[in-house]
Protein backbone atom coordinates (compact mmCIF):
# COMPACT_ATOMS: atom_id res chain seq x y z
CA UNK A 1 0.00 0.00 0.00
CA UNK A 2 1.00 3.62 -1.13
CA UNK A 3 1.52 5.91 1.93
CA UNK A 4 -1.25 7.92 0.69
CA UNK A 5 -3.48 4.61 0.72
CA UNK A 6 -2.18 4.17 4.32
CA UNK A 7 -3.58 7.57 5.31
CA UNK A 8 -6.57 7.72 3.51
CA UNK A 9 -7.40 4.30 5.23
CA UNK A 10 -6.75 5.60 8.26
CA UNK A 11 -8.74 8.50 7.53
CA UNK A 12 -11.52 6.53 6.67
CA UNK A 13 -11.21 4.37 10.16
CA UNK A 14 -11.02 7.37 11.75
CA UNK A 15 -7.84 6.81 13.26
CA UNK A 16 -6.51 9.71 12.02
CA UNK A 17 -9.63 11.97 12.54
CA UNK A 18 -9.67 14.69 14.24
CA UNK A 19 -6.39 14.85 13.66
CA UNK A 20 -4.25 15.21 16.82
CA UNK A 21 -3.49 18.37 17.62
CA UNK A 22 0.50 18.89 18.37
CA UNK A 23 1.47 20.86 21.19
CA UNK A 24 3.16 24.02 19.90
CA UNK A 25 7.12 23.42 20.64
CA UNK A 26 7.82 26.09 22.96
CA UNK A 27 10.11 29.12 21.73
CA UNK A 28 13.64 28.19 22.70
CA UNK A 29 14.45 30.36 25.36
CA UNK A 30 17.03 32.85 23.56
CA UNK A 31 20.73 32.26 25.69
CA UNK A 32 20.42 35.28 28.85
CA UNK A 33 23.63 37.10 30.40
CA UNK A 34 24.04 35.92 33.58
CA UNK A 35 24.31 39.06 35.47
CA UNK A 36 24.05 37.62 39.26
CA UNK A 37 27.48 35.61 38.19
CA UNK A 38 28.55 39.12 36.24
CA UNK A 39 28.19 41.06 39.48
CA UNK A 40 29.56 38.24 41.61
CA UNK A 41 33.24 39.12 40.47
CA UNK A 42 33.12 43.09 41.23
CA UNK A 43 33.70 44.68 44.40
CA UNK A 44 31.09 47.27 44.55
CA UNK A 45 28.22 45.33 43.77
CA UNK A 46 27.96 45.09 47.83
CA UNK A 47 28.06 48.12 48.89
CA UNK A 48 24.71 49.49 47.57
CA UNK A 49 26.39 51.57 44.91
CA UNK A 50 23.51 51.97 42.16
CA UNK A 51 26.82 52.49 39.61
CA UNK A 52 24.97 54.43 36.52
CA UNK A 53 28.36 56.13 35.14
CA UNK A 54 29.37 53.42 33.02
CA UNK A 55 29.56 55.43 30.21
CA UNK A 56 32.20 57.96 32.05
CA UNK A 57 34.35 54.60 33.42
CA UNK A 58 33.70 51.30 34.00
CA UNK A 59 34.22 49.08 37.55
CA UNK A 60 37.01 46.70 37.29
CA UNK A 61 36.89 42.87 38.49
CA UNK A 62 38.60 41.54 41.51
CA UNK A 63 40.04 39.21 38.93
CA UNK A 64 42.15 42.42 37.35
CA UNK A 65 43.21 44.02 40.35
CA UNK A 66 44.47 40.74 41.37
CA UNK A 67 46.43 40.46 38.17
CA UNK A 68 48.76 43.08 39.01
CA UNK A 69 49.86 41.60 42.15
CA UNK A 70 50.23 38.32 40.71
CA UNK A 71 52.72 40.02 37.66
CA UNK A 72 54.86 41.49 40.64
CA UNK A 73 57.05 39.10 41.58
CA UNK A 74 58.12 38.88 37.58
CA UNK A 75 57.89 42.66 36.88
CA UNK A 76 60.19 43.99 34.18
CA UNK A 77 60.24 46.10 31.50
CA UNK A 78 59.73 44.95 27.68
CA UNK A 79 61.88 44.25 24.36
CA UNK A 80 65.08 45.13 25.91
CA UNK A 81 65.97 42.52 27.67
CA UNK A 82 67.85 39.12 28.11
CA UNK A 83 66.42 38.12 31.45
CA UNK A 84 63.70 35.36 31.66
CA UNK A 85 61.39 37.93 33.58
CA UNK A 86 62.10 40.18 30.77
CA UNK A 87 61.09 37.55 27.83
CA UNK A 88 58.72 36.88 29.38
CA UNK A 89 56.84 39.77 30.01
CA UNK A 90 57.23 41.08 26.58
CA UNK A 91 55.74 37.84 25.25
CA UNK A 92 52.74 38.63 27.29
CA UNK A 93 53.10 42.25 26.21
CA UNK A 94 52.89 41.30 22.30
CA UNK A 95 50.39 38.71 22.97
CA UNK A 96 47.91 40.87 24.31
CA UNK A 97 48.00 42.63 20.55
CA UNK A 98 46.75 38.96 19.17
CA UNK A 99 43.85 39.03 21.76
CA UNK A 100 42.85 42.90 21.30
CA UNK A 101 43.07 41.89 17.61
CA UNK A 102 40.59 39.38 17.42
CA UNK A 103 38.27 41.00 19.47
CA UNK A 104 37.99 43.51 16.96
CA UNK A 105 38.55 40.97 14.24
CA UNK A 106 41.39 43.11 12.64
CA UNK A 107 43.50 40.93 10.86
CA UNK A 108 46.62 40.71 12.93
CA UNK A 109 48.35 42.55 15.67
CA UNK A 110 50.34 44.90 13.09
CA UNK A 111 46.66 47.14 12.36
CA UNK A 112 46.40 47.72 17.22
CA UNK A 113 48.49 50.90 18.18
CA UNK A 114 48.02 51.25 22.25
CA UNK A 115 47.82 54.92 23.56
CA UNK A 116 46.91 56.62 26.94
CA UNK A 117 42.91 56.56 25.52
CA UNK A 118 40.14 57.35 23.01
CA UNK A 119 41.96 60.55 22.35
CA UNK A 120 45.08 60.19 22.48
CA UNK A 121 44.40 57.69 19.71
CA UNK A 122 42.55 60.07 17.55
CA UNK A 123 44.97 62.43 18.10
CA UNK A 124 47.39 60.16 17.05
CA UNK A 125 45.71 60.05 13.51
CA UNK A 126 45.65 63.76 13.62
CA UNK A 127 49.41 63.99 13.71
CA UNK A 128 49.87 61.06 11.50
CA UNK A 129 47.80 62.68 8.70
CA UNK A 130 49.03 66.11 9.50
CA UNK A 131 51.31 66.16 6.57
CA UNK A 132 48.72 64.32 4.35
CA UNK A 133 46.47 66.89 3.92
CA UNK A 134 46.54 69.22 0.84
CA UNK A 135 45.22 73.02 0.19
CA UNK A 136 41.74 72.96 -0.14
CA UNK A 137 40.85 69.94 1.67
CA UNK A 138 37.98 69.02 4.28
CA UNK A 139 37.60 66.94 7.70
CA UNK A 140 34.15 66.32 8.18
CA UNK A 141 32.54 65.90 11.57
CA UNK A 142 29.66 65.38 13.04
CA UNK A 143 27.05 67.80 16.01
CA UNK A 144 26.80 64.64 18.01
CA UNK A 145 30.70 64.09 18.63
CA UNK A 146 32.45 63.84 22.10
CA UNK A 147 34.76 66.78 21.81
CA UNK A 148 37.97 64.40 21.22
CA UNK A 149 36.48 63.48 17.78
CA UNK A 150 35.97 67.40 17.21
CA UNK A 151 38.81 69.73 18.60
CA UNK A 152 41.88 67.80 16.99
CA UNK A 153 40.07 68.55 14.03
CA UNK A 154 38.99 71.83 14.67
CA UNK A 155 42.54 72.63 15.90
CA UNK A 156 44.08 70.98 12.51
CA UNK A 157 41.70 73.08 10.50
CA UNK A 158 41.67 76.19 12.82
CA UNK A 159 45.36 76.44 14.61
CA UNK A 160 47.98 73.76 13.05
CA UNK A 161 47.69 73.88 9.18
CA UNK A 162 47.16 77.58 8.96
CA UNK A 163 50.59 78.32 10.48
CA UNK A 164 51.90 76.01 7.80
CA UNK A 165 49.97 77.75 4.86
CA UNK A 166 48.00 75.21 4.36
CA UNK A 167 43.47 75.91 4.34
CA UNK A 168 41.80 72.67 5.36
CA UNK A 169 37.86 73.15 6.41
CA UNK A 170 36.27 70.86 9.62
CA UNK A 171 32.81 70.90 8.38
CA UNK A 172 29.92 69.71 11.14
CA UNK A 173 27.10 67.57 10.42
CA UNK A 174 23.73 68.17 12.02
CA UNK A 175 21.56 65.50 13.69
CA UNK A 176 17.50 65.40 14.37
CA UNK A 177 16.49 67.39 17.86
CA UNK A 178 13.50 64.83 17.59
CA UNK A 179 14.82 61.49 17.01
CA UNK A 180 18.54 62.07 17.45
CA UNK A 181 19.45 60.73 14.41
CA UNK A 182 22.29 61.75 11.93
CA UNK A 183 21.33 63.95 9.15
CA UNK A 184 22.65 61.57 6.53
CA UNK A 185 21.49 63.70 3.72
CA UNK A 186 23.48 66.77 5.61
CA UNK A 187 26.97 64.03 5.55
CA UNK A 188 25.98 63.46 2.07
CA UNK A 189 25.72 67.11 0.99
CA UNK A 190 29.20 67.84 3.12
CA UNK A 191 31.17 64.90 2.03
CA UNK A 192 32.56 66.05 -1.52
CA UNK A 193 36.31 65.14 -3.88
CA UNK A 194 37.90 67.18 -1.25
CA UNK A 195 37.30 65.05 2.05
CA UNK A 196 40.20 63.53 3.33
CA UNK A 197 38.32 62.07 5.87
CA UNK A 198 35.28 61.46 7.57
CA UNK A 199 35.02 61.31 11.52
CA UNK A 200 31.92 59.86 13.15
CA UNK A 201 31.13 58.59 16.34
CA UNK A 202 29.82 54.67 16.46
CA UNK A 203 27.90 55.13 19.39
CA UNK A 204 26.84 58.86 21.09
CA UNK A 205 27.89 59.10 24.47
CA UNK A 206 24.75 61.97 25.08
CA UNK A 207 22.03 61.18 22.60
CA UNK A 208 22.65 57.45 22.46
CA UNK A 209 22.69 57.51 19.12
CA UNK A 210 24.32 55.06 16.74
CA UNK A 211 24.93 56.47 13.21
CA UNK A 212 24.69 53.77 10.59
CA UNK A 213 28.34 53.10 9.78
CA UNK A 214 27.51 51.33 6.60
CA UNK A 215 25.92 54.00 4.73
CA UNK A 216 28.23 56.64 6.05
CA UNK A 217 31.01 54.17 4.70
CA UNK A 218 29.16 54.06 1.31
CA UNK A 219 29.10 57.79 1.22
CA UNK A 220 32.94 58.09 2.03
CA UNK A 221 33.95 55.87 -0.70
CA UNK A 222 32.07 57.87 -3.30
CA UNK A 223 33.26 61.31 -2.31
CA UNK A 224 35.38 61.31 -5.18
CA UNK A 225 38.89 61.91 -3.01
CA UNK A 226 41.78 61.13 -4.55
CA UNK A 227 44.14 59.56 -2.33
CA UNK A 228 48.33 59.54 -2.76
CA UNK A 229 48.10 56.11 -3.64
CA UNK A 230 45.70 56.89 -6.75
CA UNK A 231 42.65 54.98 -5.38
CA UNK A 232 39.15 57.43 -4.49
CA UNK A 233 37.51 58.05 -1.61
CA UNK A 234 37.36 59.30 1.95
CA UNK A 235 39.19 57.82 4.86
CA UNK A 236 36.46 56.98 7.17
CA UNK A 237 37.39 56.66 11.71
CA UNK A 238 35.10 55.81 13.92
CA UNK A 239 35.11 56.53 17.75
CA UNK A 240 34.31 53.49 18.94
CA UNK A 241 35.07 54.76 22.79
CA UNK A 242 30.93 53.96 23.43
CA UNK A 243 30.25 51.24 20.54
CA UNK A 244 33.41 48.72 22.55
CA UNK A 245 32.07 48.25 26.05
CA UNK A 246 28.94 46.10 25.24
CA UNK A 247 28.63 45.51 21.11
CA UNK A 248 30.55 42.95 18.78
CA UNK A 249 32.83 45.14 16.76
CA UNK A 250 34.18 43.41 13.62
CA UNK A 251 36.39 46.24 11.57
CA UNK A 252 36.49 43.98 8.67
CA UNK A 253 32.18 43.66 8.27
CA UNK A 254 32.51 47.75 9.21
CA UNK A 255 35.13 48.43 6.72
CA UNK A 256 36.63 50.89 8.48
CA UNK A 257 40.05 52.76 8.24
CA UNK A 258 40.20 53.82 12.00
CA UNK A 259 38.64 52.76 15.28
CA UNK A 260 39.78 54.11 18.81
CA UNK A 261 38.63 52.78 22.02
CA UNK A 262 39.19 53.02 25.63
CA UNK A 263 39.63 50.14 27.88
CA UNK A 264 39.01 51.92 30.81
CA UNK A 265 35.13 51.45 29.59
CA UNK A 266 36.26 47.91 29.27
CA UNK A 267 36.37 47.04 32.58
CA UNK A 268 40.51 47.21 32.28
CA UNK A 269 42.12 49.76 35.03
CA UNK A 270 43.03 53.49 33.68
CA UNK A 271 45.28 54.55 31.16
CA UNK A 272 45.13 52.39 27.66
CA UNK A 273 43.26 52.84 24.36
CA UNK A 274 43.72 51.56 21.40
CA UNK A 275 43.97 52.45 17.96
CA UNK A 276 42.88 50.33 15.13
CA UNK A 277 43.89 51.03 11.35
CA UNK A 278 44.33 49.27 7.97
CA UNK A 279 47.78 48.45 8.00
CA UNK A 280 48.41 50.04 4.67
CA UNK A 281 47.87 53.62 6.73
CA UNK A 282 49.80 52.26 9.40
CA UNK A 283 52.56 51.38 7.06
CA UNK A 284 52.83 54.78 4.87
CA UNK A 285 51.76 57.52 7.84
CA UNK A 286 54.59 59.12 9.93
CA UNK A 287 53.94 57.75 13.38
CA UNK A 288 52.56 59.73 15.99
CA UNK A 289 55.43 59.44 18.51
CA UNK A 290 59.32 59.66 17.88
CA UNK A 291 61.88 58.22 20.35
CA UNK A 292 62.64 54.50 21.89
CA UNK A 293 61.25 51.60 20.97
CA UNK A 294 59.60 52.78 17.79
CA UNK A 295 62.77 52.45 16.12
CA UNK A 296 64.38 49.46 14.13
CA UNK A 297 67.18 47.52 16.18
CA UNK A 298 70.37 49.44 15.73
CA UNK A 299 69.04 51.63 12.56
CA UNK A 300 69.65 55.19 13.92
CA UNK A 301 72.51 57.17 12.82
CA UNK A 302 72.45 61.00 12.30
CA UNK A 303 71.57 60.91 9.04
CA UNK A 304 69.00 57.66 8.86
CA UNK A 305 66.32 56.58 11.43
CA UNK A 306 64.74 53.62 10.57
CA UNK A 307 61.22 52.49 11.80
CA UNK A 308 60.73 49.38 13.57
CA UNK A 309 58.42 46.39 12.41
CA UNK A 310 54.32 47.16 12.94
CA UNK A 311 53.00 47.73 15.34
CA UNK A 312 55.72 48.98 17.41
CA UNK A 313 56.65 51.63 14.72
CA UNK A 314 53.81 53.08 17.08
CA UNK A 315 54.94 52.13 20.31
CA UNK A 316 57.55 55.22 21.18
CA UNK A 317 59.08 55.06 24.48
CA UNK A 318 58.34 52.57 27.31
CA UNK A 319 54.80 51.36 27.40
CA UNK A 320 52.49 50.58 29.51
CA UNK A 321 53.09 47.08 30.26
CA UNK A 322 50.87 46.16 32.97
CA UNK A 323 48.38 48.33 31.75
CA UNK A 324 48.25 46.49 28.06
CA UNK A 325 48.99 43.18 29.44
CA UNK A 326 45.44 43.74 32.20
CA UNK A 327 43.27 45.35 29.22
CA UNK A 328 43.76 42.26 27.19
CA UNK A 329 43.02 39.97 30.21
CA UNK A 330 39.60 42.13 30.50
CA UNK A 331 38.28 40.87 27.11
CA UNK A 332 39.17 37.64 28.03
CA UNK A 333 37.69 38.08 31.36
CA UNK A 334 34.12 39.19 30.06
CA UNK A 335 33.99 36.05 27.17
CA UNK A 336 34.63 33.96 30.73
CA UNK A 337 32.06 36.18 32.76
CA UNK A 338 29.14 36.34 29.76
CA UNK A 339 29.64 32.33 28.64
CA UNK A 340 31.28 30.78 31.64
CA UNK A 341 33.10 28.12 29.68
CA UNK A 342 34.89 24.78 31.17
CA UNK A 343 38.17 25.91 30.96
CA UNK A 344 38.60 29.86 31.42
CA UNK A 345 40.27 32.24 28.86
CA UNK A 346 41.29 34.39 32.01
CA UNK A 347 44.99 34.03 32.32
CA UNK A 348 46.15 32.25 29.36
CA UNK A 349 47.67 33.26 26.42
CA UNK A 350 45.44 30.82 24.19
CA UNK A 351 44.20 32.24 21.08
CA UNK A 352 40.57 33.52 21.68
CA UNK A 353 38.06 32.37 19.35
CA UNK A 354 36.43 35.35 17.33
CA UNK A 355 33.22 32.86 17.66
CA UNK A 356 33.60 33.19 21.50
CA UNK A 357 33.70 36.66 21.53
CA UNK A 358 31.01 37.25 19.50
CA UNK A 359 28.71 35.01 21.41
CA UNK A 360 29.80 36.98 25.04
CA UNK A 361 29.40 40.23 23.19
CA UNK A 362 25.89 39.42 21.28
CA UNK A 363 24.93 38.06 24.86
CA UNK A 364 26.44 41.58 26.78
CA UNK A 365 24.36 43.77 24.12
CA UNK A 366 21.20 42.22 24.14
CA UNK A 367 21.27 42.45 28.21
CA UNK A 368 21.91 46.49 27.95
CA UNK A 369 19.44 46.45 25.73
CA UNK A 370 16.91 44.99 27.60
CA UNK A 371 18.12 47.48 30.57
CA UNK A 372 18.14 50.59 27.98
CA UNK A 373 14.29 49.57 26.47
CA UNK A 374 13.58 49.41 30.23
CA UNK A 375 15.16 52.91 31.42
CA UNK A 376 13.60 54.54 28.68
CA UNK A 377 9.96 53.62 29.18
CA UNK A 378 10.54 54.75 32.76
CA UNK A 379 12.34 57.96 31.86
CA UNK A 380 9.33 58.85 29.45
CA UNK A 381 6.46 58.19 31.79
CA UNK A 382 7.87 60.97 34.17
CA UNK A 383 6.40 64.13 33.95
CA UNK A 384 8.25 67.14 33.31
CA UNK A 385 11.52 64.63 32.36
CA UNK A 386 12.63 65.45 28.74
CA UNK A 387 14.53 62.54 27.60
CA UNK A 388 17.41 63.34 24.55
CA UNK A 389 18.32 60.79 21.58
CA UNK A 390 16.45 57.81 20.04
CA UNK A 391 13.58 55.85 22.22
CA UNK A 392 12.97 52.33 22.93
CA UNK A 393 13.08 49.34 20.76
CA UNK A 394 16.14 50.58 18.80
CA UNK A 395 19.91 49.82 18.68
CA UNK A 396 21.31 52.93 21.03
CA UNK A 397 24.01 53.25 23.32
CA UNK A 398 23.02 51.86 27.22
CA UNK A 399 22.50 55.35 28.46
CA UNK A 400 18.92 57.46 29.07
CA UNK A 401 20.13 61.07 29.47
CA UNK A 402 17.72 64.00 30.27
CA UNK A 403 16.46 67.07 31.92
CA UNK A 404 14.38 68.25 33.83
CA UNK A 405 11.64 71.14 33.91
CA UNK A 406 12.94 74.12 35.81
CA UNK A 407 14.97 71.72 37.18
CA UNK A 408 19.39 72.34 37.06
CA UNK A 409 20.69 68.99 35.94
CA UNK A 410 23.95 68.87 38.35
CA UNK A 411 21.31 69.83 41.16
CA UNK A 412 18.99 66.16 40.36
CA UNK A 413 22.46 64.57 39.88
CA UNK A 414 22.86 65.18 43.41
CA UNK A 415 19.63 64.58 44.34
CA UNK A 416 20.14 61.42 43.40
CA UNK A 417 23.44 60.55 45.20
CA UNK A 418 21.29 61.02 48.09
CA UNK A 419 19.61 58.07 47.45
CA UNK A 420 22.98 56.24 46.29
CA UNK A 421 22.40 56.36 42.39
CA UNK A 422 25.31 57.79 40.23
CA UNK A 423 24.47 59.77 37.87
CA UNK A 424 26.48 62.09 35.93
CA UNK A 425 25.58 65.41 34.91
CA UNK A 426 27.15 68.53 32.76
CA UNK A 427 27.71 68.05 29.04
CA UNK A 428 29.93 64.67 28.70
CA UNK A 429 32.12 66.44 26.37
CA UNK A 430 29.79 66.37 24.10
CA UNK A 431 29.01 70.37 24.23
CA UNK A 432 28.15 70.62 20.39
CA UNK A 433 25.02 68.82 20.75
CA UNK A 434 24.24 70.58 24.17
CA UNK A 435 24.46 73.69 22.59
CA UNK A 436 22.61 72.69 19.23
CA UNK A 437 20.09 71.74 21.23
CA UNK A 438 20.04 74.97 22.95
CA UNK A 439 20.03 73.90 26.51
CA UNK A 440 20.76 76.17 29.09
CA UNK A 441 23.31 75.89 31.20
CA UNK A 442 24.73 73.31 28.78
CA UNK A 443 23.83 70.30 30.34
CA UNK A 444 21.81 67.11 31.29
CA UNK A 445 21.77 64.53 33.41
CA UNK A 446 23.00 60.89 32.26
CA UNK A 447 22.21 57.21 33.87
CA UNK A 448 24.57 55.06 31.91
CA UNK A 449 24.75 51.37 32.28
CA UNK A 450 27.42 48.03 32.25
CA UNK A 451 27.32 44.03 31.70
CA UNK A 452 27.15 44.10 35.32
CA UNK A 453 24.30 46.57 35.52
CA UNK A 454 21.06 45.07 36.12
CA UNK A 455 17.32 45.37 36.48
CA UNK A 456 17.31 45.87 40.11
CA UNK A 457 19.65 49.05 39.02
CA UNK A 458 17.82 50.50 36.67
CA UNK A 459 14.45 50.00 38.95
CA UNK A 460 16.21 51.59 41.66
CA UNK A 461 17.74 54.59 39.58
CA UNK A 462 14.03 55.43 38.22
CA UNK A 463 12.63 54.83 41.35
CA UNK A 464 14.48 57.49 42.84
CA UNK A 465 14.37 59.88 40.07
CA UNK A 466 10.81 59.62 40.54
CA UNK A 467 11.30 60.79 44.19
CA UNK A 468 13.54 63.65 43.13
CA UNK A 469 11.14 65.02 40.90
CA UNK A 470 8.32 64.83 43.01
CA UNK A 471 6.40 62.27 41.24
CA UNK A 472 6.08 59.29 43.79
N1 LIG B 1 34.46 59.42 22.69
C1 LIG B 1 33.36 59.09 23.36
C2 LIG B 1 32.11 58.79 22.59
C3 LIG B 1 33.40 59.00 24.75
O1 LIG B 1 32.30 58.68 25.41
C4 LIG B 1 34.59 59.27 25.43
C5 LIG B 1 34.67 59.18 26.94
N2 LIG B 1 33.68 59.88 27.59
C6 LIG B 1 35.72 59.62 24.66
C7 LIG B 1 35.62 59.68 23.30
C8 LIG B 1 37.01 59.96 25.30
O2 LIG B 1 37.53 58.86 25.95
P1 LIG B 1 38.87 59.04 26.80
O3 LIG B 1 38.56 60.06 27.83
O4 LIG B 1 39.10 57.69 27.36
O5 LIG B 1 39.92 59.49 25.86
Amino acid sequence: MSHYGYVSEQLLTGRLWPPRRRRPKPEPEPPRLDVDRMRSHFDFAGTGRVVTNNAATSQTPRELIELFRELSPRYESVHRGQSTASRRITEEFEESFDTIATWLNAPSRRCIATYRNTTEAINAVMYSLLTEFRDGDNVVTTLMEHNSNFVPWYALSREILPRLGRRVECRVVRFDHETGELDLDHLAELVDDRTKLVCVTGASNFLGTKPPLHRIRRIADESGYRRGDGRSGSLLLVDAAQLAPTSVIDVIALDVDYLAFSFHKVLAPFGVGVLYAREPLLQGSLPFLYGGDMIAEGRVSPDLVEYGDLPWKYAAGTPNVLGVIASAQALRLLVDLALDPDEPWFGTARPLPRTHVESAMTLVSSHVRSLTDAALRRALAIPGVQVYGPGPDVSRSPLVAFTVRGRDSRQVASALDEHRVEARAGCHCATLAHLDLKLNPPASCRLSFAAYTSHEDVDRAFTALERVVGAR
